[in-house]
Formats: C-alpha cells, sequence, structure tokens
C-alpha cells in the first residue's frame, strides 16, 4: 500500500463533499478488513504500517497544527486489531466545540447536494461533520467521532447515516484530546447499525470480543471489570452479540417524552417523528408519553458545565510547554515588563498570551471565557453549581422513566420537592411511566444550508447551540443513544434528519438491537 498522506487544507482536494484534514491512499481489503476515518482529535501514529509517515492529530486547532502524538489512542488500536484499515484523519469544530463543523482551522466541512439543479452545500453537523461525511459519501465503512453533547449523533441526522454514542465510560478514552471530561465519549458512525453493533457487541462468531467488555487501565473514566459486570448482571436483561434477525419489538414499549416536542420543531420532523411511532406500534411496541421536566433546563445546564470544563483543559496550552509555540516577544513587549525582577514571567505572560490569541479561534476562546467566568468564585454558586443541581435532576427524570433500574445507583433515587428548579411545577407528571427506551427526534430540524449557518454565526455565535437541546440530556445523564436516519419530506423536498433512541444506562446491546430492527 502507497504511503502517500496527503495533506488537504480549505475545501477538500480530491472530493469536495468529502473533508477530510489528512487523507490516505484508499487500501485494498481482505476479509474482515474495514476502512476506518478518525476524527481529528484521538491520537494516531502512523496510518497503517510504522514505515509510513506518522499522523498529525490537529484538533482543527492552529495550535495542534504540526502535533504528532507519541502515542495512539486505546480505540484506535482496538479497532485495527479487530480489521480497521486507516484512511484518514476527519475535520471537526476546534477541539469539539460546535455544531456545524465551520469552527476549524482547516476551513468548514460541506455536504454537497443540489437544489433545483443548483449546487448547494449544507451543514455536515458537529462537532464529528467530517466523519460523518466520510461514511455518508462511502470512503470509510466506518468513522470515529466524539460525542460530548451530541457531536455524533447530530452529524449523523444531518448526513443521514446512523452514530451511536455509548454509555459513558464504556469505550476508552485514552488518546482522545478531551473537551469536558464529564461528559467526553468516544462514538461510532456507519451506514448502517450493524458494522457499529458487532464491534461493540462483538461478533455473533464469539472469536471477536465485543469493545462493550473492555477495561482501560490508562483511563481512568473507564468501567472496571468488575463495574462492567455487576452493570451486566444487575438485570435479567440481554447483553449480545447482536441477534441474526431482527430484535422483537413486542413487549417493548417506548416513551415518547412531551418536553421534545417543542415550538422550534420543524414540523415535517414532527410528522415523521410521529410516524415513526406509529411505525413502532404496527411492528407490536407500546407507545406512551412520557414527561422528562429538567429537560428544558439541560441545554443552559450543558453550555455551563462543558465550557467549564474546557476552560480547566485548555489551561495547558500555553505555547511554552503545550501547543505551538507562536512568534517571539518582540522589543515592544520586552518594554513592557517591569525591570528585572518578575522579567521572565512578564515574558512568559507574552508569550502565553501571543500563543492563545493566534492558536485558538474564536468559538473556543468564548467558551474559555465563558468557562472561566461560571467558574469565578462570584459566578460559581449562580452558574456552575445551579447547572450541576440541575444534571443531577435531569439523571433523576430519566431514572424515573426507565423501567430498568440504573445500575450506578446502590439504591433507588429519593424525590425530594425542595431540590425541584422553581420553574418546574407540580403540573408536571410525576408517576413511574417506566419505559424501555425513548423515541424522539435527534435535532429540531435538518442540516441548515452553510451560507445561512455562517452568516448566522455572525449575527448571533450562541444561535447554533440550540441544535443540541435533544442530544444534549442523554450526555449529562452519561446515557447510550443512537441516531438512526429518518426520512422527512418538506417544502424543499426530501431530505434526511435522525431519529434518536436513548436507553438506560447500560443498556446499550439491547439499545442497538432494537435500533437495527427500527432503522
Ligand atoms: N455542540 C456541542 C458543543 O459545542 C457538542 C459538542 C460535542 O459533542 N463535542 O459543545
Amino acid at each position: 500500500m502507497s504511503a502517500r498522506i496527503g495533506r488537504l487544507r480549505g475545501l477538500c482536494l480530491r472530493h469536495s463533499s468529502w473533508f477530510v484534514v489528512q487523507q490516505h491512499d484508499q487500501p485494498a481489503l481482505e476479509q474482515r478488513q474495514f476502512r476506518l476515518a478518525v476524527k481529528d482529535n484521538i491520537a494516531t501514529v502512523s496510518p497503517n504500517s510504522e514505515e509510513e509517515t506518522p499522523l498529525t492529530t490537529t484538533c482543527g486547532s492552529n495550535f495542534l497544527a504540526n502535533y504528532r502524538s507519541p502515542f495512539e489512542a486505546t480505540i484506535v488500536t482496538q479497532l485495527r486489531s479487530r480489521g480497521a484499515l486507516l484512511v484518514g484523519k476527519t475535520n471537526l469544530d476546534e477541539f469539539g466545540m460546535g455544531s456545524h463543523s465551520v469552527h476549524t482551522a482547516f476551513g468548514p466541512v460541506a455536504q454537497e447536494g443540489e437544489h433545483e439543479q443548483q449546487a448547494v452545500k449544507h451543514s455536515a453537523g458537529g462537532s464529528s461533520g467530517g466523519s460523518a461525511v466520510a461514511v455518508a459519501t462511502g470512503e470509510a465503512d466506518l468513522a470515529l467521532g466524539t460525542d460530548t453533547g451530541g457531536s455524533v449523533r447530530l452529524p449523523a441526522a444531518y448526513t443521514g447515516v446512523v452514530g451511536f454514542k455509548p454509555s459513558y465510560g464504556m469505550l476508552s478514552r485514552y488518546g482522545v484530546v478531551p473537551y469536558a471530561n464529564s461528559l467526553d465519549t468516544v462514538g461510532l458512525l456507519a451506514k448502517e447499525v450493524r458494522p457499529i453493533a458487532e464491534l461493540i457487541l462483538g461478533g455473533a462468531d464469539k472469536v471477536t470480543r465485543g469493545l462493550w467488555a473492555e477495561h482501560d487501565p490508562l483511563d481512568p473514566t473507564s468501567l472496571s471489570h468488575g463495574a462492567r459486570r455487576r452493570c451486566a448482571s444487575q438485570r435479567d436483561c440481554y447483553t449480545g452479540p447482536l441477534p441474526k434477525d431482527p430484535y422483537p419489538l413486542k413487549n417493548l414499549k417506548f416513551g415518547l417524552p412531551l418536553e421534545y416536542n417543542i415550538t422550534e420543531l420543524s414540523p415535517s420532523i414532527r410528522h415523521s417523528w410521529s410516524a415513526a411511532a406509529a411505525k413502532l406500534q404496527s411492528l407490536g411496541a407500546r407507545l406512551v408519553p412520557v414527561s422528562l421536566p429538567s429537560t428544558r433546563h439541560a441545554l443552559s445546564a450543558y453550555y455551563v458545565i462543558a465550557p467549564a470544563e474546557a476552560s480547566s483543559n485548555l489551561a495547558k496550552y500555553d505555547g511554552i510547554r503545550y501547543g505551538t509555540r507562536f512568534t517571539p516577544p518582540t522589543e515592544s513587549d520586552a518594554a513592557v515588563s517591569k525591570g528585572p525582577e518578575g522579567q521572565e514571567e512578564e515574558e512568559e505572560g507574552i508569550l502565553y498570551a501571543r500563543a492563545r490569541t493566534a492558536g485558538f479561534g474564536d468559538e473556543v476562546k468564548r467558551r474559555i471565557l465563558l468557562g472561566a467566568y461560571t467558574l469565578s468564585s462570584a459566578a460559581m454558586d449562580n452558574y456552575f453549581l445551579k447547572a450541576q443541581k440541575v444534571r443531577r435532576l435531569v439523571r433523576r427524570d430519566f431514572n424515573r422513566v426507565f423501567a430498568l433500574p440504573n445500575p450506578l445507583l446502590d439504591k433507588p433515587e429519593r424525590f425530594e420537592l425542595s431540590e425541584l428548579p422553581e420553574t418546574v411545577g407540580l403540573e408536571d407528571k410525576w408517576g413511574p411511566t417506566e419505559v424501555d427506551f425513548l423515541l424522539c427526534p435527534t435535532a429540531p430540524t435538518t442540516a441548515p444550508r452553510l451560507d445561512e449557518v455562517l452568516s448566522e454565526e455572525e449575527k448571533d455565535p450562541v444561535s447554533a447551540y440550540m441544535n443540541d437541546v435533544f442530544t444534549v440530556p442523554a450526555s449529562l445523564a452519561g446515557l447510550p443513544a443512537i441516531s438512526v436516519p429518518m426520512r422527512v419530506e418538506d417544502k424543499e423536498g426530501a431530505g434526511m434528519a435522525g431519529l434518536q433512541l436513548i436507553g438506560q444506562y447500560w443498556d446499550d446491546a439491547r439499545l442497538l438491537a432494537v435500533a437495527e430492527t427500527v432503522a
């Protein structure tokens, strides 16, 4: 196989719709091998053999534009041992922060289409937009992404592929550049559920071990073997491998969360959502409306917690010990320093400021400022601590509606009236509903046009946060969720959106099996 690694900047040269940071020649595949694209915030060493030039891991940032990791992420090694051949590193929103893959040092990701014989570019979603496009265009059989608040599910929905976010702590994050540690997960994208399910659950041949069973001692958040066993045995639920025949939906109960039926939901998506529910009913499933009252606060809580963790994570990029060093201080900078005492720190400070000004893009700077503010002593109680409280309520809402108990809890949670945020009234339904899965759209709209996204970002940079409204609740609760393609018809014609299924913690196996039937 050729060792050429083409470095592509701006719009991709070879395939205008497939947008990658680095692209490798397409390999010839042997049996059981598959082509893998890897989001560029996941560390890789050489593409497919040690003689080849090591790949960079840029995180879509100027700061790491030349960074070559000395080690490989565990997930990449695990996939290589299961037959993966690396075909490229994919573009993303810088450090995973964004919903349209436009905040990147390498130029926006786009999916190309046609409307009334005109070429139109649409958003590929973010932040794993490059991975989604690599799969949608068939250049990769499987792609790795990261999902902190929806970054695998949203691009999957916009590009019409499958995107799976596992339970928090299931897949190793060793070698994945952190964005918000308490939320970060590694996710998988493919055209169908089956290849993802086979990797997670293990092949029907029982030769290949499912990734769900693999603890990684190098990742402190990776669930221990003991905890994995306890989680799997606490319920008499199915843990794989993926059955050959469609998983029966008879006797399964799906909840339709009332709070997801928001005014911003596009009518065509609402229509396809109810059509999907009707289809499940025809396959023998039961459908019930459920209430998750804290959902309405989840998005705000997420955009407090994630930037707070990001601001702390990104503090290490100083351009001195970590990240690219940008231009040394000039003489005039030196003149600012206040004499021999402290001069060194002063110069370091200038270097630090220069590096961070040049190294980070605007969205990352915005998150750092937001995070540093909400963690400051003056704002901590009102923002960060309140957001943590909302996060607990979001988790509790999910635990209340699922029939399976959350295996991480020793005893059922108690409902305390005093802990409710003021805006949640008693008119909200609080009875036990006991569903197997939740069924809802992945995003309120189909993929918006890229030109509209870019002009909206200029006017109101936080408007894009709204796209994550249906994906962040499962992230805050650490639950497994999957987006499968859902056809929609609107005035622009037929398009693709995502149908999201959310399961109880560690119910990933059943979620994947059911998603296969639903997709
Ligand atoms: N769009 C969300 C954010 O910008 C989610 C990103 C992600 O999941 N990496 O934080």
